[in-house]
């Protein structure tokens, strides 16, 4: 503000510039696009070519987009298709079938992403936020705080890139497509609303206005922050809910999902409920089974009846044995308790499929994604 000069040191305190990610393609509706590049003094349907190079063909070099003219090409790449994510390393294992890789961004906060290869899909698990704010205290993420929300791009950008590992030949079992995504890397996806619906819709809107998945294959996950489950409910998407509950009673819960504290069990429950009435999609209810916590019987039978008070054929149940994150004092549950929790909840005649937990020994696992150091350096 002029007048207002501030004095030497004061900036040293100021709280850092929030700069917004650069914009990109993969932020803006096919509308928006052709908008973007009028601006520019170009015919509109530059932007339907830049899409099919990044969305059809996932090039990256901008000199591939031979359909559009020489002096151009620089100049629309530098304005919809910055670089988003630098790869800082790959993980591999499973045979060359997982593939965890952490990613820099351009303001040197760091995410990671999953890709794991199945004999008939390929799952990406993607971050929406780097870090998060909800504070679960079993898991790696939450343990860090929240850096700040991803833009729908830097969502799309990792599936984007994932698919080009596949094309390339890099991913074991020769090329293929990515045919699922799961919002279950870093961060609350709920927590960042706008851009993981327009990253959904990139995933999702035919090619090569975007990348063509089925929206049945997208899952959301959500600690449950129930008026965000409810704008989703009347978004007219068919994209999988999953819902991390890990308690069936406000008390346990209340301390495994802090956020519980704001909206209860029944509430974030009645929610998952009316999205599958609604959007008539099989809600799926995460539990991570973590060792004389919240992997007792009668919890068990508690979910059962919670689940089935409202309705039948809704809801499936994935538990999850607990990826022990560093220093924590909770464990995976015995497999004979995970195999009567299990069968306690088959006995009320809930579908139940214990998670698989792909990549574990590259801390790829359900809820050990951690790049970030408070310094922004990769950890070990
Ligand atoms: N914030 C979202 C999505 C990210 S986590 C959510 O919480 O749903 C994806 C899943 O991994 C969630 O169900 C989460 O509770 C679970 N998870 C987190 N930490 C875990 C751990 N240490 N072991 C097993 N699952 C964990």
């Amino acid at each position: 503000m002029p007048g207002s000069a501030t004095r030497p040191g004061e900036l040293v305190f100021a709280a850092p510039r929030r700069v917004k990610p650069p914009r990109h393609l993969a932020d803006l509706a096919p509308a928006e696009r052709r908008d973007v590049v009028s601006e520019l003094g170009e015919k509109p349907f530059r932007a339907g070519q830049l899409a099919a190079h990044y969305f059809g063909r996932l090039g990256e070099d901008p000199d591939q987009m031979t359909d559009v003219p020489k002096a151009a090409r620089a100049r629309l790449a530098e304005a919809l298709l910055p670089p988003l994510l630098t790869p800082v390393r790959h993980l591999d294992c499973d045979g060359g079938r997982t593939r965890k890789t952490v990613w820099r961004l351009f303001d040197g906060a760091t995410v990671e992403s999953v890709l794991m290869r199945y004999p008939r899909r390929v799952t990406m698990c993607v971050s929406s936020q780097a870090g998060c704010g909800m504070n679960c205290p079993f898991c790696a993420t939450g343990q860090a705080g929240l850096t700040r929300n991803m833009s729908a791009a830097e969502i799309v950008d990792q599936v984007v890139a994932g698919a080009r590992m596949l094309q390339r030949g890099e991913i074991a079992g020769g090329p293929a497509r990515v045919s699922n995504v799961v919002f279950m890397g870093m961060g609350e996806p709920m927590a960042n609303y706008k851009a993981v619906i327009g990253a959904v819709r990139r995933l999702t809107d035919a090619a090569p206005d975007g990348l063509g998945m089925s929206q049945r294959n997208v899952t959301v996950s959500t600690v449950g922050l129930v008026p965000a489950m409810e704008k989703l409910t009347a978004e007219g998407l068919s994209v999988t809910l999953a819902l991390s509950l890990h308690a069936p009673d406000d008390e346990l819960r209340d301390e495994l999902v802090p956020v519980n504290t704001r909206w209860k069990v029944a509430e974030v429950l009645d929610a998952a409920h009316r999205y599958f009435e609604v959007t008539g999609r099989r809600v799926s209810i995460e539990y991570a089974l973590i060792r004389d916590i919240n992997d007792h019987r009668w919890r068990a039978d508690l979910l059962g009846t919670e689940l089935n008070r409202r309705g039948r054929g809704w809801v499936h149940v994935n538990p999850i044995p607990l990826n022990p994150t560093p220093g924590s004092k909770w464990t995976a549950s015995d497999p004979e308790v995970e195999r009567t929790f299990v069968e306690r909840l088959r006995a009320h005649g809930i579908p139940t499929t214990v998670r698989d937990t792909r990549g574990r020994e590259i801390d790829g696992a359900c809820g050990q994604l951690a790049a970030v150091t408070p310094a922004g350096e990769v950890t070990p």
